[in-house]
């Protein structure tokens, strides 16, 4: 590598860049002077080949940009198109193709951060400028990387159980993949599970929402972590480590059937304001406004906890 970055592995001492400015149609040439870029940049620092092209993923186009990097020794090629999500690794490939390696490559997008977006022919222009000289100053610097398979682990980590959560988590399992689904709540089923119907059909909710909670329930592939949070998410794409937070049971959980029954009776469950927990005749607990009033007046204290009663 020189000492201003440029890997030079063909004994070029500066890269061989070839600009490639594609019209798309007239996506892009209508709102960007594509033909006037192009001539620009033909003169521009380590450009040794600049072109433009009615559509640089087609055939004839890659054709075009292999050619040039075999006839003209380039080492680095920019294209000025699409987003990299559409076709970065069409470019890629045709790099590989010429015999370059696929990293030495830098898509700039012209089309939906450009013409797309915008109405102005000027200012579309001149961004595109600004934009295709950052992609030329960048592709001096790449390096050439190399692909390799790692192991993986092949189970997936799904954060929220509501109907989205449960309905990827059964297909995911359904595919073989091991599944872990972790809910906050102490339930899945998310909003859904507190509707009535849905729309557009008006279908009952819980008609198409329990059986598929259960399958989950049931599905040995799916481990169900509800009362659950994460914590922690580290590692990379392939390979993660999560942390995630169980909360307290407070009960047997391998014995508890969920009947509910302990929920309503419970002395620590916190109580709304205005309300007030009885056994017997003994109270047991009030809500935090009822506490404050008995201490200032009695009168109040009837007066609120009359209301409380109704409630
Ligand atoms: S490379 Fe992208 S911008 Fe160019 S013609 Fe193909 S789809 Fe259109
Ligand atoms: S009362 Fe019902 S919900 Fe509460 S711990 Fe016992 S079985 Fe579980």
């Amino acid at each position: 590598m020189s000492d201003s970055g440029f890997h030079h592995d063909r004994g070029h001492t500066r890269p061989r860049i070839g600009l490639y400015v594609c019209h798309c149609g007239t996506n892009i040439s209508r709102m960007v002077d594509v033909v006037k870029l192009a001539e620009e940049y033909s003169k521009f620092g380590d450009v040794v080949v600049s072109k433009h092209y009615r559509f640089m993923c087609s055939e004839p186009g890659q054709d075009l940009i292999i050619k040039d990097i075999k006839e003209n020794n380039l080492d680095r090629v920019v294209v000025a198109a699409c987003s990299p999500l559409m076709h970065e690794p069409t470019f890629r490939k045709a790099l590989e193709r010429a015999g370059l390696n696929r990293y030495f490559f830098e898509m700039v997008n012209i089309r939906e951060q450009v013409s797309w977006v915008t109405t102005d022919y000027d200012a579309a222009t001149n961004k595109a400028r600004n934009l295709i000289r950052g992609g030329i100053a960048r592709v001096g610097l790449h390096q050439p990387l190399e692909m390799r398979r790692v192991p993986i682990t092949k189970r997936v980590l799904i954060v929220g159980g509501g109907i989205a959560g449960i309905e990827t988590a059964l297909q995911l399992a359904d595919g073989g993949v091991e599944v872990i689904l972790v809910e906050k709540e102490d339930s899945i089923g998310g909003h859904m599970a507190m509707f009535d119907k849905t729309f557009p059909t008006l279908d009952c909710a819980a008609c198409i929402l329990t059986p598929k909670m259960v399958s989950v329930g049931q599905n040995s592939k799916i481990k169900l972590l509800t009362y659950s949070e994460v914590e922690e998410v580290a590692g990379y794409v392939g390979n993660f480590k999560v942390k995630v937070r169980k909360k307290a049971r407070y009960v047997d959980t391998e014995i508890c059937n969920g009947c509910g029954a302990c929920y309503e009776a419970c002395p620590s469950r916190p109580l709304p304001s205005m309300r007030k927990l009885r056994m017997g005749n003994e109270i047991k607990k009030m809500g935090p406004a009822l506490n404050h009033s008995l201490a200032e007046g009695e009168k109040l204290v009837r007066h609120e906890v009359e209301h409380a009663d109704v409630h």
